[in-house]
């Protein structure tokens, strides 16, 4: 059974469309030529879709006039609008936006209103040929449905079937489907569930695929490719973001190597070329161009494998740009893909979102550092999150988090609470390793 198909601009998303490598600007939104101009990066890379942050009114004046002149550049790349927690900003965005993602976690702050909102909103994107995605995170459920189902991958499902019903009361189909996770088990099994649901009402939306808050360098890529391959390996996924906490032109390299190589037929391929060795460990041979190529293929392949707990260990060598992989460097990939698979775990687990336009300090920086002052802190969950807006909320089950809090404020999180308020950015690293070295001897 296909999905339906959905138009956003020119791009064609579901049915026999092969996948769609999309990105998302780090930019301010209100900064026009800066955001333009990575917008033309993005598309130089290879990007089919881009997003923006579009927290306010005045982002929707601003992404209308990025739209202006990119087209007047002659760039088509259909631009997304992301709106969070004001249905009135969703409604203007969608008469200026190719697309619009809305998070029904915080659509409306009045639940009760929330349906005559969003019917409201659907006719203007009828209106306009603008399509929607209903974008739900783990993490930032709204309260019902984790009354009802907790914030598990059950109510995820739960929570977009609701939403695609009454874009179907609406007689509105130009819709996907996101439901991410920084968790890969997490993730895999709501798309999978909502998958299923969907098969049994007869109608198949496009699906969004990622894993958010996945991090950087290696480990943000392994993850990602475990999570989005276990999917893309079942036909499930029509597009797809590598969500890095890198400068996101970056982000579609990555993106690129894991849709060609399901597009391409090489994933199906290469799973068939796996051999077993005695005791019973499947062991595979790499050939490839680099090493980021290397580690995503690696992971499309053996990590699905580890997550469904089809096996438990693998054997690996590797050929890099003509050249044999390091065993060093072949055995910290095999424990990174361990972990992102979730079966063993040998270093802090890393949440840290990749930044937008709420993003007001240098993310990718502070991210390094407190990777570096924490590497020994193995089985914690450590947040680096770029805003208070969706932060909290999106490090979901981090046990202590750093939360930009405006211009040069730091919120430290311990759980679900923050612990400390308006920290000074330079003195905030510090304190976070306070409270956790306290908690340790307590
Ligand atoms: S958590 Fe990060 S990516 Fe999400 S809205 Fe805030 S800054 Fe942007």
């Amino acid at each position: 059974m296909k999905t339906i198909q959905v138009k956003a601009g020119e791009v064609v998303i579901g049915g026999d469309a092969p996948i769609v490598v999309q990105t998302m600007c780090n930019t301010h939104t209100q900064d026009i030529a800066a955001s333009v101009e990575q917008c033309e990066e993005m598309v130089r890379a290879g990007a089919r879709m881009i997003r923006l942050t579009t927290q306010g009114l005045k982002e929707v004046e601003a992404l209308a006039s990025i739209k202006k002149e990119l087209r007047s550049r002659g760039i088509t790349v259909p631009l997304v609008a992301d709106v969070h927690f004001s249905p009135e900003v969703a409604k203007a965005a969608a008469g200026v936006a190719d697309k619009v993602r809305i998070n029904p976690g915080n659509f409306s702050a009045d639940p009760s209103a929330a349906r005559s909102h969003f019917a409201e909103f659907i006719e203007i994107c009828k209106e306009h040929g603008t399509a929607v995605r209903i974008g739900l995170n783990h993490g930032s459920l709204g309260e019902r449905i984790i009354r009802l189902y907790g914030d598990t991958p059950l109510g995820m499902k739960e929570a977009a079937m609701e939403w695609l019903n009454m874009c179907r009361e609406n007689d509105f189909y130009n819709v996907t489907v996101s439901l991410k996770a920084s968790n890969t088990l997490v993730m895999v099994t709501a798309y999978r569930l909502l998958k299923e649901e969907m098969v049994r009402q007869g109608i198949l939306f496009p699906l969004h695929l990622g894993v958010t808050e996945a991090g950087n360098g290696d480990m943000g890529r392994i993850k990602s490719a475990v999570g989005i391959g276990a999917l893309l390996q079942q036909g499930i996924g029509n597009t797809i973001r590598v969500s890095l906490t890198e400068n996101p032109v970056r982000e579609i390299p990555a993106a690129l190597t894991i849709a060609r190589y399901y597009d391409s037929g090489r994933a199906e391929a290469s799973l068939r070329d796996i051999r077993m060795q005695l005791p019973g460990i499947p062991r595979k041979h790499y050939v490839s161009e680099d090493w980021n190529q290397f580690i995503i293929e690696a992971s499309c392949d053996f990590g699905p494998l580890l997550l469904d707990k089809t096996i438990d260990d693998f054997e690996i060598s590797s050929l890099c740009g003509g050249h044999p992989a390091e065993p060093e460097k072949l055995k910290e990939f095999k424990e990174n893909l361990m972990q992102a698979a979730r079966r063993k775990f040998t270093r802090p687990e890393y949440i840290a979102c990749p930044g937008c336009g709420r993003t007001l300090y240098d993310l990718e920086k502070t991210f390094n550092e407190v990777k570096k002052r924490t590497s020994h802190l193995q089985g914690l969950r450590i947040a680096v999150m770029g805003c208070i807006v969706n932060g909290p909320g999106e490090m979901a089950d981090a046990d202590y988090g750093y939360v930009g809090e405006g211009k040069g404020k730091v919120a430290i999180y311990r759980g679900k609470e923050p612990v400390l308020r308006k920290v000074p950015q330079e003195q905030a690293i510090d304190a976070l390793l306070k409270i956790i070295e306290e908690d340790t001897v307590n």
